[in-house]
């Protein structure tokens, strides 16, 4: 747990021009068989434990931490699954966001749902509180995948929420969708881009199944039963996606992530370009300038450690400005646009830019004419391999 004077003094003189919010509501109904992160079941106590934490936690980074007049161009609601809280509740989180911080008329508030937890009614009340995106947890559309996988919506329901969704005003939706799990093949993956495509999103996220230590199917591997991801298989199902949402009019604006023109997600935009984020709620993570944070991932330690005025920070770092330099690197590389390298000739930058150079040999970087770097399509099938390198 970390006093609010310590963390001010790591953040130093702290001058962000704007700043993104991320809240993590912590409550699923129940665990996805791939899902390792944090997360409770929504019981009503559970609930008011972490409303109270979370109004203790607005308090202390708005008024004492100082954040409170940096303009907030986006929040985003994610998960767990925010939408097993009632839609008052995430009402009340956004007017109180609202109320300690300085939210932009035009912020970008996304939310993330997943059908089972909202109705017309409750999408409605969303959407004219203000949120103005919703990501809809789709990662199949095939019924015995999505039963295999643990989750309980079927494209029927996905299909009713983007419909009731647009009923009520949203016209800015993104789906998740997920490749190379157990049991998946060509042709059903197929079929969930053609589903995913029909319902007309503006935003598709494709995202490679990993094997998660902690999650139910690494337990299961643990037992001998169930089967690594196929990462060759993983890359052709990957092709697929490219060359299916280019030719249906979306961008690949990053390695898992695909829009039609201007609906980037702004939020997650903030992370690949390195600009400040605060993280709220347990196991949430920050980002502020050279500063980056994380909460503790439980309910009842981040509750009783705002209650008694401190933040419930497990771990602060300060990254130097070298480490600075490569993760912008390295999180900017995931964008197609690639990044700026602005290199002043230092011992460590040149260290850095030998590391490029060596990565351009190996065919995995190319490197622009206006000093912009970005990953090839070598590069993209490597990407961790980059990272590792550039880290
Ligand atoms: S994948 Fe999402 S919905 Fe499923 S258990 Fe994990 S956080 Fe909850």
């Amino acid at each position: 747990m970390t006093d609010v004077a310590d963390l001010k003094k790591t953040l130093g003189r702290f001058h962000e021009e704007n700043l993104g919010i991320y809240v993590h509501v912590p409550f699923c109904r129940a665990r996805c068989r791939f899902c390792a992160f944090y997360m409770e079941m929504p019981g009503e106590n559970r609930v008011q434990t972490f409303l109270s934490g979370l109004d203790h936690e607005l308090r202390l980074y708005a008024s004492d931490v100082g954040l409170r007049a940096i303009p907030v161009h986006t929040i985003y609601f994610g998960g767990g699954t925010p939408t097993t809280l009632p839609s008052r509740q995430l009402i009340r989180i956004l007017n109180d966001i609202r109320y300690w911080f300085t939210v932009e008329d035009d912020a970008e508030i996304s939310i993330e749902v997943h059908p089972g937890t909202v109705s017309p009614d409750s999408l409605r009340t969303l959407r004219q509180s203000g949120f103005t995106r919703l990501s809809v947890g789709a990662q199949s559309f095939d019924r015995n995948e999505l039963r295999d996988l643990g989750g309980r919506a079927f494209g029927a329901e996905v299909r009713q929420v983007v419909s009731w969704a647009r009923s009520v005003g949203f016209t800015n939706i993104s789906l998740d969708l997920m490749y190379g799990f157990p049991g998946q093949s060509m042709e059903s993956w197929q079929r969930t881009l053609g589903e995913a495509l029909s319902l007309s999103p503006t935003h598709l996220s494709c995202y490679a199944y990993t094997l998660e230590e902690g999650s139910p199917f690494h337990r299961e591997m643990m037992q001998g039963k169930g089967a690594a991801p196929d990462q060759e298989f993983q890359l052709v199902l990957e092709g697929e996606a490219v060359d299916r949402l280019v030719a249906a009019g979306f961008e690949r604006y990053e390695i898992s992530n695909y829009c039609r023109a201007g609906y980037e997600c702004r939020h997650n935009m903030r992370y690949w370009h390195v600009l400040p984020y605060l993280g709220l709620g347990p196991s949430a993570q920050s980002s502020l300038g050279h500063a980056r944070f994380g909460n503790v991932a439980d309910l009842e330690s981040y509750a009783d450690s705002l209650k008694r005025g401190t933040l419930p920070l497990d771990e602060v770092t300060s990254l130097s400005p070298d480490q600075l330099d490569r993760e912008r690197m390295v999180w900017g590389l995931r964008t197609l646009s690639g990044v700026p390298v602005r290199m002043k000739a230092t011992e460590q930058k040149t260290t850095l830019l030998q590391t490029i150079r060596q990565l351009r040999e190996q065919g995995l970087l190319q490197v622009e004419k206006q000093g912009r770097v970005r990953l090839t399509d070598l590069g993209m099938r490597f990407v961790d391999t980059v990272a590792v390198a550039l880290l």
